[in-house]
Parts: C-alpha cells; sequence; structure tokens
C-alpha cells in the first residue's frame, strides 16, 4: 500500500504522513465555541475531521483525538447576558445540542473532550510560563499579553508579513483581522457582571486562543501529529496558538496543520440575513435523512469550498439510497443461504474497500476519486449480483462494512435479517410463485408493519427486504 499525503499549511505543501510515534496518531481539531446551535458550515469541518480519522484508524493506525468545547470567551459570555443565564448554563445547553448533533451525523465520540472552563489551572500555568519567558506581559488593568514581537515566526502559517513596528499595538477581542497582528489578550481582567476566576494578577477569565493551546498540550503533550480546523481559523487562531505554545516549550507545536475551505449556500456565504443559513436540525426538520446530509457534506474534497444546495442534497440522498439498495439486495441473499439466526457481520467483520478506492485517500484525501470508483463499484456489484455465490455475497458485505468504516454512513450497521422477517418473506416468495397474489399482498403489508421494505426481484430472482432509514423527529 501506498503512502499517506496531506497537505500541510504550514509548509503549504503536500507531505508524506509520519506519525512521530506510531501506530499512535495525536489529533487535536478546535471544537464548537457553544454560544448557538452548531451550522452546516461547522459541521462541514467536523465531517472532513471525521473521515481524516476514520482513514487513519482504516490504515490501522491508533488516533487518539482530542477536540475541545469553547464554553467561555467573547461570544458564549455575550450570549449568555443576553438571555440572562448563568455562563454554565447557557453553555450546557447548547454543549448537549451539539453532542446529539454530532451524533445523528455519525461523528465518532472523541477520546477526550474537554471544557476550557474545566482546564483553567492549565491555562494559568501557561500564561504564567509565557511571562517567565517574557513572551507575556501584564497590563495595567490586570489582563495579560502575548508580545508578539518577540516571537520570530509570527505569521509563518498564515504568511503574513509583520512589518514595521507592532510592539504595543495591542488587541483584546477573540476574533480581529488586523493585518499586522497586534499583541493578543491571554488573560482578560475581569470586567463588571462576567464570569471569572482567580489568577496571580487578579480576577479575570482567558482569552479564546489560549484556551486551545492548553488543552491540547494537557491531553496531547508537547507536539502533536496533527492540528484541523477550519480555515477560517488560521489567522488569528492557530497562528496564535503556534506561538503560545512554541515560545512556552521551544518544541514544535504540530508537525501537519489541516485546514477545511468554507461552505457556501448556493454559491453564498452563508448568513442570517440572507435568509440562506441552516443548522442541522433546519435540514432534519424538513425531512432529510442525516446521512445524505453527512454525504453531502463529505464528498467535496476539504481544500475545495463546498457549495451546499438542496437540490444537491436530494443526490446525495440518491446515493445514499443507492448504496442502501445494493448491501441489502447482498445481505438477502446471503442470509437466505445461512442458517437462521446467523448474523452475517460476523463473517465479514474486517471492511475493506477497492485499492483504487484506498489509493484515493491516501493521496490527501482525494474523496471525489473515492466516490467516483465507489459508484462504478456499485454498478458493477449490482450487475453481477444475480450470478453471485456466497463467497462473492460475503465480499460484497465486506465491502460495505469498509465503507462504513471510512464515510460512516451506517449503510451495514444492520448485519442480519431476522429469522421472523426471513421465514415470512419465504412465505411471500413462495405465495407470488404460486401467484396467490392476495396472500403474498397481505404477508408483504406483515412484513412492512416491522419497519422492512420488501423488494420483488426481476424474474427467476428471488426477492429481498431492506430495514427502512430511521425517521428523525427533532424538535427545534
Ligand atoms: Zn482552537
Amino acid at each position: 500500500m501506498g503512502e499517506i499525503k496531506f497537505y500541510d499549511t504550514l509548509q503549504a505543501k503536500v507531505r508524506e504522513f509520519r506519525p512521530l510515534d506510531p501506530p499512535e496518531v495525536t489529533l487535536y481539531t478546535c471544537g464548537p465555541t457553544v454560544y448557538n446551535y452548531a451550522h452546516i458550515g461547522n459541521f462541514r469541518t467536523f465531517a472532513f475531521e471525521d473521515l481524516l480519522r476514520r482513514f487513519l484508524e482504516f490504515k490501522g493506525l491508533r488516533v487518539r483525538h482530542v477536540m475541545n468545547i469553547t464554553d467561555v470567551d467573547d461570544k458564549t459570555i455575550a450570549g449568555a447576558a443576553r438571555e440572562k443565564k448563568s455562563l454554565r448554563e447557557y453553555t450546557a445547553f447548547y454543549t448537549q445540542a451539539f453532542l446529539e448533533d454530532m451524533k445523528t451525523l455519525g461523528m465518532l465520540p472523541p477520546n477526550v473532550q474537554p471544557l476550557a472552563t474545566d482546564s483553567i489551572p492549565d491555562i494559568l500555568a501557561l500564561v504564567q510560563k509565557l511571562i517567565d519567558r517574557e513572551y507575556a506581559y501584564v497590563a495595567d488593568d490586570g489582563s495579560v499579553y502575548y508580545r508578539i514581537a518577540q516571537f520570530e515566526r509570527y505569521g509563518r502559517l498564515s504568511k503574513k508579513k509583520l512589518d514595521g513596528n507592532v510592539a504595543g499595538a495591542r488587541v483584546d477581542v477573540d476574533e480581529y483581522e488586523k493585518e499586522e497582528g497586534a499583541d493578543f489578550v491571554l488573560w482578560k481582567a475581569a470586567k463588571e457582571g462576567e464570569p471569572s476566576w482567580d489568577s496571580p494578577w487578579g480576577k479575570g477569565r482567558p482569552g479564546w486562543h489560549i484556551e486551545c493551546s492548553a488543552m491540547c498540550m494537557r491531553h496531547l503533550g508537547e507536539t502533536v501529529d496533527i492540528h484541523a480546523g477550519g480555515e477560517d481559523l488560521i489567522f488569528p487562531h492557530h497562528e496564535n496558538e503556534i506561538a503560545q505554545s512554541e515560545a512556552a516549550t521551544g518544541k514544535p507545536f504540530v508537525h501537519y496543520w489541516l485546514h477545511a475551505k468554507h461552505l457556501l449556500v448556493n454559491g453564498e456565504k452563508m448568513s442570517k440575513s440572507q435568509g440562506n443559513f441552516f443548522t442541522l436540525r433546519d435540514l432534519l426538520v424538513k425531512g432529510y435523512d442525516p446521512m445524505a446530509i453527512r454525504f453531502a457534506l463529505l464528498s467535496v474534497h476539504y481544500r475545495h469550498s463546498l457549495n451546499f444546495t438542496l437540490e444537491g442534497l436530494k443526490e446525495s440522498g440518491e446515493i445514499v439510497k443507492k448504496l442502501d439498495d445494493c448491501y441489502w439486495q447482498c445481505l438477502s441473499r446471503i442470509s437466505a443461504s445461512e442458517a437462521p439466526g446467523k448474523a452475517v457481520g460476523k463473517i465479514a467483520e474486517k471492511g475493506t474497500v477497492t485499492p483504487d478506492m484506498e489509493r484515493a485517500l491516501e493521496d490527501d484525501l482525494n474523496v471525489a476519486a473515492f466516490v467516483a470508483n465507489m459508484l462504478e463499484h456499485i454498478t458493477d456489484l449490482n450487475k453481477a449480483l444475480p450470478g453471485m455465490g456466497r463467497a462473492d455475497l460475503i465480499e460484497c458485505v465486506r465491502f460495505f462494512k469498509g465503507l462504513d468504516a471510512l464515510l460512516g454512513l451506517d449503510i451495514a450497521a444492520i448485519d442480519v435479517v431476522p429469522d421472523g422477517i426471513r421465514t415470512v418473506l419465504g412465505q411471500y416468495s413462495d405465495a407470488r410463485k404460486a401467484k396467490d397474489f392476495s396472500r403474498s399482498d397481505v404477508l408483504r403489508k406483515e412484513i412492512e408493519k416491522t419497519g422492512w421494505l420488501v423488494k420483488d426481484g426481476r424474474p427467476g430472482e428471488p426477492s429481498t427486504v431492506k430495514k427502512i432509514r430511521r425517521v428523525w423527529d427533532i424538535k427545534k
């Protein structure tokens, strides 16, 4: 098998991926700021990160994945104040909603998901270290700032040229776009009515950027293999993370920086005022299958911007259905020849995909090539199905297991046709053979009442069944 390659934003080129300590891989992904429901642009990034992790695991690597939850920053504090709630109460609600959404979309849960507010001691220790090493200074009001002029490599990730004397220019807010950069805040002195914690510099609270450096190094060590996020985080967030972490440790912070491009809706930037803003829940209440949404978010290469449309979402739904149909054709046929109660999944546990598909993902997660190969393979399978023997059918089930391992579409999650259904299906086929259609109708309805669909085979072919995909009842 070939080598794995990723595009590293810092070195601005595709590089062979070599973990520091194989087969372990440490992966840090910037989690949500829990001030609202996450939108599909956020989930595009999370879906890419999920694919990245699944692919590394598919290749036999052991990924330790940390995704933080930003539950204290400018936006969460403003939101809590607006709703007259405590910060914890306000953020707990959106944290819960986020975890539900991630589950709905079939994302693997991170190994650790630390809250920023649970990480204050780590944050304080890191700020102190930066002060001790003269990369940070305490202002008159008790806020602490990072001195960017002190860190020579500042601007490398975002390719910003910092000419002129930037010393003294300061920025207090978490999100900013100053071209020249500025001394950014690590610890903000407490303001009236805001949540605060004790610190050696007086009461205050952390800035957003220091939170990620602290949580990443706490849970994954001083140097991580991969740090990923949306491209909007390159500056200032990730630039500042590098400055903070490397100044504190003197070691490289991250070996590979991976960034996903943004998502557009109907070719335009998504915004609430434009009326083209979708949360996951907005789409679920419209009746879209979460796996169709997942596929739509995954199926464009992460370094291309994704143009999201409802038309495209429908097409994604058709592809998911196509995969589903083919899988159930395979499973029904193999079930029919197995002893009752035998789970086919047990004999096809280890999933696999075609070498072309695997190679496509090795090439910087080239999902477009992967999907093209996948669709070709499905066409071939559908053609070959009628002539397939047991070994071929098992191979087919194994393919869908592999596909699920990589894409997480949950196609082959159910890998046994229950004995009861198989028995009725047999009676159904017999009734049809005898042209007793009133009886076959009754039997069909009996099967459908249990959440399964019957699909009649072509002449001379057996009828098959398919589990109806879950219906989602989401309240917003
Ligand atoms: Zn972050």
